[in-house]
């Protein structure tokens, strides 16, 4: 990678602004050449009726341009059975495991399990919590495990909590993304990450390029 530069970790969206990791849907990817970087993994919106696909998760997952599996994780505002999430996020963890890539993680109503199937799976690829809306507390619970907290459009609400665990993410475990806010510019995320942190944005890009660099790229 040349020169530091935005890092957008999760979006739905292709944008020529930074380095994007555009997250394709299992049941949507196709082989390609394509230099995009991307992620792939079955969302838990999609188990019920795309279930079949997971075969194909860790053959699309070790393509060159997939740095990471995800979305997956665990939502409790569905009614897809949480034990059937819970395996097909097993089988998500095996895949990063098997083949050495960082997750994106979805995670809604569910960080204590997510914390629990942490430490139960002695997963060692880090993973990236994406549109963390959690508290300082379990912020702090994920960070101790090796977890990465990405932020997005939360920044820019009235959320007091959120904030606080935001201005406690040290930048070596922090990312910023816009998900599928089609409205919302990475730059715009930064800039707002770095009013709130009240540092300079070029360091937010210095550092969070360097982070990306070392979960994606492997490089030290
Ligand atoms: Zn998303």
């Amino acid at each position: 990678m040349p020169t530091p530069t935005y890092i957008n970790i999760h979006t739905h969206h292709p944008s020529p602004q930074g380095i994007t990791v555009l997250n394709t849907f299992l049941q949507e990817f196709q082989e390609n050449d394509s230099q995009q970087y991307q992620s792939v993994g079955l969302h838990p919106w999609h188990i019920e009726e795309h279930q079949g696909v997971l075969n194909n998760l860790t053959k699309a997952a070790d393509r060159k341009h997939v740095l990471f599996i995800g979305e997956t994780g665990l939502d409790r505002a569905i009614d897809t059975p949480f034990e059937l999430q819970k395996e097909v996020f097993v089988q998500h963890i095996q895949c990063a495991e098997q083949l050495s890539k960082p997750m994106i993680i979805h995670a809604v109503r569910s960080y204590p399990d997510l914390l629990q199937m942490r430490k139960q799976s002695k997963a060692q690829q880090p993973w990236v919590i994406h549109g963390f809306q959690g508290n300082l507390q379990i912020a702090q619970q994920l960070l101790k495990t090796g977890c990465y907290l990405s932020y997005g459009e939360v920044l820019f609400k009235n959320r007091p909590k959120v904030i606080e665990a935001f201005l406690q993410t040290p930048i070596d475990r922090l990312f910023l993304e816009t998900d599928d806010k089609k409205e919302l510019s990475i730059q715009q995320v930064y800039e707002q990450a770095a009013q709130l942190k009240e540092i300079p944005i070029f360091t937010l890009i210095e550092r969070i390029s360097s982070n990306f660099r070392k979960l994606a790229l492997f490089e030290g």
